[in-house]
C-alpha cells in the first residue's frame, strides 16, 4: 500500500486516516489514489469510519456500495467488527485496483458483499455467483485466534479472508473465458471434482502426506478451488508486503531499483523472489518484539509456479487481455 501526501499541509497520510495530524478531515479518492480535504464523504463515514469519498452527497463510496447486506447491529460487537471488516475490504479492493479490477476501466461484474454478524452458530464464509459472504465476527481477535488454533492455521486475519474470498470471485470472473479454464486445470487440477466430498475428506483425513511440496497451506490441498484462492491470496500478500515496504521508504539490496513498483512488475518470478527476501528480513524484525512472523510460509517450487500463473491472470484479467 502506498503512503499518501497530505493535501493541506506537511506530512504523510496512511490509507485508513480520516483526518490529518492537525485534525483536518480528509477522504481517500480511490480513482485518483489520493487524499482530498473536502466532501462528498461516504455516508458510512459516521457509521463505520469509512474514509472514502462518495460520488455525491449522501451516497455510498465505491466500496460501501458493494455491500448489499450489512450485519445485524443488535448482535454484540457487530458494529466495530463490521467497521474493521469494511476497512480490510477497502484495502484489498484498492490493492486489486492496481491491476484494474473493479475500477471503471474493468467492464466485468463487481463483487456483491454480504457482511454477516454471528449469533451462536458460525457464519460460513464463501463465494457463489459473484456474492462474497464474510463473517464480520472474524474481526474479533479472540475469536480469530481461537479458530486459528482449532484449524491449525499459522495465519488468520480479516485481510486474509478478504483476499481469499475475493479470489474465488476473481476465479469465477476469469472462468468465463475458455483459455483460462484450460490453463487453470493444467496447473491446479480439475475443479469439477465434487466440492463437498473433497472438503469433508480434508476435514476428516487432513492434508495428504507431503502436501508442503505442492501447496502453500494445508487447506489449499482440499480442492483446486481452494488451492487457487489460497495461492491468489498469497500473491496479494507478497505483492502488498513489497509495495508497503517500498512505500515506507525501507531499503534492501534485494530491491531491483529505486522507485521499483511491485504492482507494476511484469516478471512474477522476480517479484516473488524479492518479496520472499523482504519477508525473511521483516520476520526477523518481528521476532525482536516477540511477535509472530509477518509471513510464516515457505514457498516450494510448485507453489512458485502457481503464484506465477495467478500473477499473469490477475495482472491482465480485468482488462480482458
Ligand atoms: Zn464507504
Ligand atoms: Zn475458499
Amino acid at each position: 500500500m502506498h503512503v499518501f501526501a497530505n493535501p493541506v499541509g506537511a506530512g504523510s497520510l496512511w490509507f485508513d486516516n480520516l483526518a490529518t495530524a492537525d485534525g483536518t478531515p480528509v477522504a481517500y479518492d480511490p480513482q485518483a489514489r489520493a487524499f482530498l480535504p473536502m466532501p462528498p464523504f461516504c455516508v458510512n463515514r459516521e457509521v463505520i469510519g469509512c474514509n472514502w469519498i462518495a460520488p455525491e452527497q449522501g451516497a455510498f463510496c465505491r466500496s460501501c456500495a458493494m455491500t448489499a447486506l450489512a450485519p445485524d447491529t443488535s448482535i454484540p460487537n457487530a458494529m466495530p467488527n463490521w467497521a474493521q471488516t469494511e476497512a480490510a475490504k477497502r484495502w484489498v479492493l484498492d490493492n486489486l485496483g492496481r491491476w484494474h479490477w473493479f475500477r471503471p476501466e474493468d467492464p466485468g461484474t463487481r463483487p456483491v458483499f454480504h457482511m454477516l454478524a454471528e449469533g451462536p452458530t458460525p457464519v460460513p464464509m464463501g463465494h457463489a455467483g459473484g456474492v462474497v459472504t464474510i463473517s464480520v465476527a472474524e474481526a474479533d481477535p479472540v475469536l480469530s485466534t481461537t479458530r486459528r488454533e482449532a484449524l491449525e492455521e499459522p495465519y488468520r486475519t480479516m485481510i486474509g479472508h478478504m483476499r481469499h474470498e475475493i479470489a474465488h470471485m476473481l476465479w469465477w470472473r476469469l472462468s468465463l473465458r475458455e483459455d483460462f479454464l484450460t490453463a487453470f486445470r493444467t496447473m491446479f487440477g480439475d475443479e469439477r471434482v465434487d466440492y463437498p466430498t473433497a472438503l469433508e475428506r480434508h476435514y476428516h483425513d487432513g492434508p495428504p502426506p507431503g502436501w508442503r511440496a505442492s501447496f502453500l497451506t494445508s487447506y489449499a490441498s482440499a480442492h483446486p478451488h481452494e488451492d487457487w484462492a489460497e495461492t491468489a491470496a498469497h500473491l496479494l500478500h507478497l505483492t502488498d508486503i513489497s509495495d508497503s515496504f517500498v512505500a515506507a521508504g525501507l531499503s534492501s539490496p534485494e530491491l531491483p531499483s529505486s522507485g521499483w513498483e511491485p504492482y507494476m512488475e511484469p516478471d512474477a518470478e522476480r517479484l516473488i523472489h524479492v518479496a520472499a527476501s523482504l519477508v525473511a528480513g521483516v520476520n526477523h524484525v518481528n521476532r525482536s518484539m516477540g511477535l509472530s512472523d509477518l509471513y510464516p510460509f515457505v514457498l516450494s517450487e510448485t507453489a512458485l509456479r502457481k503464484l506465477v500463473f495467478v500473477h499473469g491472470w490477475l495482472r491482465r484479467g480485468a482488462q480482458g487481455l
